[in-house]
Formats: structure tokens, sequence, C-alpha cells
């Protein structure tokens, strides 16, 4: 049975989240296409939240690989609430990509990101996959205009990419492409809040998307600092987590600057700061990774976190990860 709760989460915001493990109809069967870390990630959530899920990857060890990659993110599926409780019984692997989408009411496409590769592996699954089929590519940045340019029905396919984990992080950034028909976009957005996402749709295509493209604009600017000597790395991630990372976990760029202005709002804010803003912004800095600037921060991470392993920090990460997920009231259970 479903079991809808709703809760208003710190930003005022009522949300209904789900705690079944039965999924939505029409979406009972998922493929994964690809399974390295993004599409073994998928997995793992499809599963918990009841699908039956295909797994197709050429690699002849694929079923090790994702089966090791499960029992990892078990820890976090359960933290976040999810029933994992027989989490493979429903998994199967198919290693021809034409078998692996026959009976696919979703296609979550995970391969290379390499625009000739997905235009060849969308191809013979836009051929072989039902007709009622959802098709969508993790891409982190490659248009669906691009890798739709070689199918019959590009009005098929999407964008759905997650922010990695996707079985933890909520958003998914859905990105039609110039021809995606907008039946597609809304059976996405459906089918990624049926998954317990936050897909968000994309009003125009460019390149990286909108998550990515400010990580990499912000981290221009870190890279920069660091190089410059203005900070080292740990210091400058100790500045962001205290300061605009807890700010933008609850209210986000434009919300916290509308607060920042006080009782005038976004406005105020703009007439008093603005103008130093803007100065900033011609004073900012570049960045290249170059050798010496690759060398540099290699060093400086091997110190900030060279004694613990990826994985245990990976782990803490994740933890902490669900306890801000929980606070805002936005994990399954939340509120539940
Ligand atoms: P990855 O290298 O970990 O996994 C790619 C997988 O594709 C491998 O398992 C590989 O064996 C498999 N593969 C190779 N050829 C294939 C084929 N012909 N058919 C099916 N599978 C094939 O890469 P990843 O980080 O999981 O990224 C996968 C996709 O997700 C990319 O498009 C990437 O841009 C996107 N993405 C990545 C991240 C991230 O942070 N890693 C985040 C969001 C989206």
């Amino acid at each position: 049975m479903r079991a809808p709760a709703a809760c208003t989460g710190s930003t005022g915001r009522i949300i209904t989240v789900s705690v079944s493990s039965e999924p939505l109809s029409p979406y009972r069967r998922v493929t994964v296409v690809g399974s390295g870390v993004i599409g073994t990630s998928w997995a793992g959530l499809f599963l918990a939240r009841g699908l039956e899920v295909t797994v197709n990857d050429p690699v002849p060890d694929a079923e090790e690989r994702v089966r090791v990659g499960l029992e990892e993110i078990l820890p976090t599926l359960e933290g976040l609430g999810l029933p994992t409780a027989g989490l493979t019984d429903r998994l199967r692997f198919e290693a021809e990509l034409a078998a692996a989408v026959a009976d696919a009411d979703v296609v979550q496409e995970n391969g290379p990101e390499r625009l000739d590769l997905k235009q060849q592996i969308w191809t013979t699954i836009e051929q072989s996959a039902p007709d009622h089929c959802l098709l969508a590519t993790s891409t982190s940045g490659i248009p669906a205009t691009d890798i739709a340019q070689a199918m019959r029905h590009p009005e098929r396919l999407v964008v759905g990419h997650p922010f990695n984990p996707p079985h933890l992080l909520p958003l998914v950034e859905v990105v039609p492409g110039e021809r995606t028909s907008a039946e597609t976009v809304q059976r996405a957005r459906d089918f990624y809040t049926a998954m317990g996402k936050k897909p968000q749709v994309l009003r125009k295509e460019v390149p990286g998307f909108v998550a990515n493209r400010l990580q990499a604009a912000l981290f221009r600017e870190c890279v920069h600092l660091v190089v410059e000597g203005v900070v080292t790395e740990s210091e400058l991630d100790e500045i962001v987590t205290s300061s605009i990372g807890l700010r933008w976990a609850v209210g986000g760029p434009f919300r916290t600057f509308h607060l920042g202005g006080g009782s005038g709002g976004l406005p105020q804010f703009l007439q008093h700061l603005g103008p130093a803003l803007e100065g900033l912004w011609q004073r900012l800095g570049s960045a290249s990774l170059d050798a010496r600037t690759v060398e540099l921060l290699v060093r400086q991470a091997q110190e900030a976190f060279g004694d613990r392993s990826v994985d245990a920090l990976a782990a803490e990460r994740d933890r902490a990860q669900i306890a801000v997920l929980k606070a805002l009231g936005e994990s399954p259970t939340a509120g539940a």
C-alpha cells in the first residue's frame, strides 16, 4: 500500500512523500543501460522503490560490480527509510541491449559521456523498446537534441540528469531537446516524482544544464583562490560549509539575497549591494587545470583528506546528508 505523508519543510513548502515500495503504474519495469557510478545508483533507487530492474552493460564483470555497488549503498537507502529487504530479488542482467529493453516501461541510460556512443545506444533502444516506454538519458551535458539526431522518434527522448548520487540527492534536471514532446517531458516529471525525486524541467537546452554550470562557476573561483594562496583547500571547504552551504540548503541564492535586503527584499538588496557585487564580478579570477595547478590541488587534497579512505569519507558525508534532508523534511520518511 502507498502511504502518502504530508509535512512542512523548513522553507515552509508542503512536501508530500510516499514511503511505499510499490511503484506507481505504469512504471513497473525499468532498464538501466550502463552500470557504472550512476547506473548502479539508479538501479539501487529503482529497486528500493519497488521496480523490476534489468541492467545492461557490455563489460563481463558488470553483474559482480553492480551487486557489490548495491551492497555499498544499502546503508544509505536504509538511512533514507527505503525498504531494502530482498532488494535484488527483482534485479536481472541482460548483456544484449535489444533484449534488455524489449519489455521496459522506462529506460534510464547511463553509458559513457560520448556523443557517438550514446547515439548508437539510443538507435538500438528505440528500435527495440515498446512504444509506450519512457526514454531518458542521464547525460551530464550532451543535449538530447544531439543524442536524438539519428533517432526516428526524437520526441521520445529526454534528458533526466541526476545529481550524483541519484539514490540520495533529490534533483533530476529534466531537459527536453528541440524535438522532445511535451508528453515525454510530463511523463519524465511524473516518473521521477514517483521515485521520490525533485525533477526540475529546464526551459532551454544549455551546455552543462544548470546545477553543473553553477558548480563549475563556483569551482573556478575556488581553484583561483587556492592557486593564489588566499586559502588552502580545507580552509575554503570550511568557509563554504559554515556559510553559503548551510544557507543554500535552505534557501538558494535568490531567496538568500531577497532576505539579505532586509524588509525591502531583493530590490533593496540590489540597490544597496548590487554595485559592489557587480564590481566584484569584474574582479573574479580565472583558472585552468594545467599540470602545476593539478599538482597543487592533488597535494593539498592529500594533506587535507588523505588520512582516510574515500569510502569512509563518502559514508560520513551520506550520513550527514541524510540528516540534512530529514531536517528539511525532504527524505522519503520525513514526517511519515
Ligand atoms: P561510468 O564510467 O562509471 O559508467 C559508464 C558505464 O557504461 C560503464 O559501466 C561501462 O561499462 C558502460 N558502458 C560502456 N559502453 C556501453 C554500452 N555500449 N552500452 C551500455 N553500457 C556501456 O560513468 P558514470 O559516471 O556512471 O556516468 C554515466 C553517465 O551519467 C554519463 O552520461 C555521465 O555524464 C552521467 N552522469 C554522471 C555523473 C557523475 O557524477 N558521475 C552525474 C550525473 C550524470
